[in-house]
């Protein structure tokens, strides 16, 4: 398979020129720096501030107990400034690694934005980690720098100093004074100058490290460079219509991609209010932040969604919500119940967006002018070309036409493109073929263009000779009005290879019962057909996700078969006396 201009590939969205094309122009959009340099933090900030919209509010910051601060450009280029000169001062230098460890707070904004000013490698972890994941995390990256609140330290990193080594500097976002082996987050910013000489960076610098969500085994660093900015700025305005002076809501946490690719660099490099709300899931507090903050565009995920529909859209009500003009989903697969949920709640549908950390940026959305499908990801963004093949062991790679089942590949050559697993090259390598970069998703594209999910080729069963994806069984169940989550797997059966075993969590208001479970298995027949229907239905109270929100599906399949259970590192409520 050589590409989308030659025949037999399936359906290309545009030719290799069209797409350098693409990627010429939004790179000349950017300032850029002198001598060819790029920096992600100076595209973000300085790029305003310079172009004389400093005073543009970059933040409205929400803190848990009602506190509602302003952050404007001007701001937080200063703030930026000077953690990238304190950085400097630590003696931190190119490509070193500065890790931060806190909710979503100012300075976490200001520790990511300063630290690739610095040209080190900012390198997010979730707060709500445990201290195993974290020192991990910490280890695997050499981190020389973490920004963390005391309490986080104390219950979290103190006791994993020692095996720290590469571990210089510790700092606290909440105490003025230094303790042992602290320094203070403030002190140190308050110390140095607010001005700083033009990033040097260069446009293949490593700039950020981004572990994946450990949803089909142990977690990857992946790592990206500041050319990345160019994607996450053109994505945001063809994927999420961001333009400038919008107020934009990303509930991602900073701790994963999503919410540093969307949640800090594509909203900023488009000059839009990014509204940061430090609590956590509460669906009153959300119908109450978008209708009191106006915000114009939404980007959340099917978990989110799908609790939003459990409370029920009552919760909804006696809020203004006009001002929201789009609102968009990523994660996981959004399942057409969730768009056309949105449809009836908000007058208009949640737009799907797939992307994953390796590509750190969305490449197929539903997007522009096209209608959005409900249950279809939508097509690839311009600059992105997508197509589905089949891998084979001996030989190129097998291109697929409409409809068939195969493996979604993208031709390498996009600027967010991660460069590297951390340590771990021959893993990357395994990730390309023939000029293109290997998903280890599961879809279909149909005649329109558009390309449908079917699952993790992890998750993906054969059951009597059908290949059969979790997304197609679970939106089927997800229809019934009982039905809050459901999860698939396959099991293991002699004479069908595998039969079809669901774990459904229900909706408030219904309880678990020998009729309930037939009545559910019988409305899967239905909609599915016999040989696509689950035969066995397990109810639980919920179902096992990554901390990011994904159902994971092999942690149940496991349980079921009792295999082992495998790296649960980002298992969500793992370490609960750790927890916040
Ligand atoms: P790991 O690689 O560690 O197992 P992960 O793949 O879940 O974790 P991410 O990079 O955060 O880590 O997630 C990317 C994956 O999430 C995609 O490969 C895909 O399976 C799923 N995903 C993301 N968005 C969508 C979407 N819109 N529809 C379907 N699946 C999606
Ligand atoms: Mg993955």
């Amino acid at each position: 398979m050589t590409g989308g201009s030659t025949d037999n590939s399936p359906r290309p969205n545009e030719t290799a020129h069209e797409q350098t094309n693409v990627w010429k122009a939004a790179r000349a959009e950017l300032a850029g720096l002198p001598d060819g340099n790029m920096n992600i933090a100076w595209e973000a900030v300085d790029r305003h501030t310079h172009s004389g919209q400093g005073d543009a509010v970059a933040l409205i910051w929400l803190g848990k107990n009602g506190e509602r601060r302003e952050i404007r450009y001007g701001e937080l280029a200063r703030l930026s400034d000077q953690f990238a000169n304190a950085l400097e001062r630590l003696g931190i230098g190119k490509g070193e690694r500065v890790c931060a460890l806190t909710g979503r707070i100012p300075e976490l904004f200001v520790t990511a934005l300063g630290t690739l000013k610095a040209g080190a490698v900012f390198c997010p972890l979730f707060s709500a980690f445990g201290p195993e994941p974290i020192k991990v995390r910490l280890a695997k990256s050499q981190a020389r720098v973490l920004v963390t609140t005391a309490t986080l330290y104390e219950r979290k990193v103190r006791s994993l100093r020692e095996d720290l080594p590469d571990l210089r500097q510790v700092l606290l976002t909440d105490v003025t004074e230094a303790g042992p082996g602290t320094g203070s987050f403030h002190d140190l910013l308050a110390a140095e100058s607010d001005r700083r000489a033009l990033p040097k960076t260069r446009p293949d610098d490593m700039a950020l490290l981004h572990f994946t969500s450990g949803t089909t085994g142990t977690p990857k660093g992946a790592i990206h460079v500041h050319e990345a900015v160019i994607a996450h700025r053109l994505t945001g305005r063809l994927a999420l219509d961001l333009r400038p002076g919008d107020i934009y809501w990303c509930t991602a946490d900073p701790g994963w991609v999503t919410g540093v690719s969307y949640g800090i660099i594509a909203p900023l490099t488009n000059g839009v209010t990014l509204v940061v709300d430090e609590a956590e899931f509460d669906a009153r507090r959300w119908y109450r932040i978008l209708a009191q903050e106006r915000v114009n565009i939404w980007y959340t995920a099917p978990t989110a969604i799908r609790m939003l529909m459990k409370i029920g859209s009552e919760a909804a009500r006696g809020h203004d919500l006009s001002a929201l003009r789009f609102m968009a989903s990523v994660g996981e697969p959004l399942n057409p119940e969730g768009v056309l949920w949105g449809q009836t709640v908000f007058g208009q549908p949640f737009h799907d967006t797939w992307w994953q950390t390796e590509t750190g940026a969305i490449m197929i959305a539903n997007h522009g002018a096209h209608p959005v499908r409900p249950g279809s990801m939508g097509r690839p963004l311009p600059g992105i070309e997508a197509a589905i093949v089949r891998r084979r062991s001996d030989g190129p790679l097998e291109p697929l036409g409409p409809d068939e089942i195969g493996e979604l590949v993208l031709r390498v050559g996009w600027p967010s493109l991660f460069r590297g697993y951390l340590n771990d090259a021959a893993r990357y390598q395994a990730c390309f073929a023939d000029g293109w970069y290997l998903s280890g998703d599961l879809a279909t594209q149909d005649t329109d263009g558009y390309f449908w999910f079917l699952g993790r080729s992890d998750d993906v069963i054969k059951t009597s000779g059908h290949l059969i994806g979790p997304f197609e069984v679970e939106s089927a169940l997800l229809e019934h009005p009982a039905v809050a989550e459901v999860g698939m797997i396959g099991k293991p059966d002699p004479f069908a290879g595998d039969i079809i075993k669901v774990f459904v969590a229900l909706k408030s208001g219904y309880t678990a019962s020998d009729a309930l479970r037939k009545e559910l298995l019988g409305f899967a027949r239905t909609r599915l057909g016999p040989a696509v229907a689950p035969r066995e239905l397990e109810f639980v109270a919920d179902l096992p996700k990554t901390r990011s929100g994904k159902i994971m599906r092999r942690l149940l399949r496991a349980r079921e078969l009792g295999l082992p259970l495998g790296d649960l590192s980002t298992l969500e409520g793992q370490q609960s006396p750790d927890n916040d």
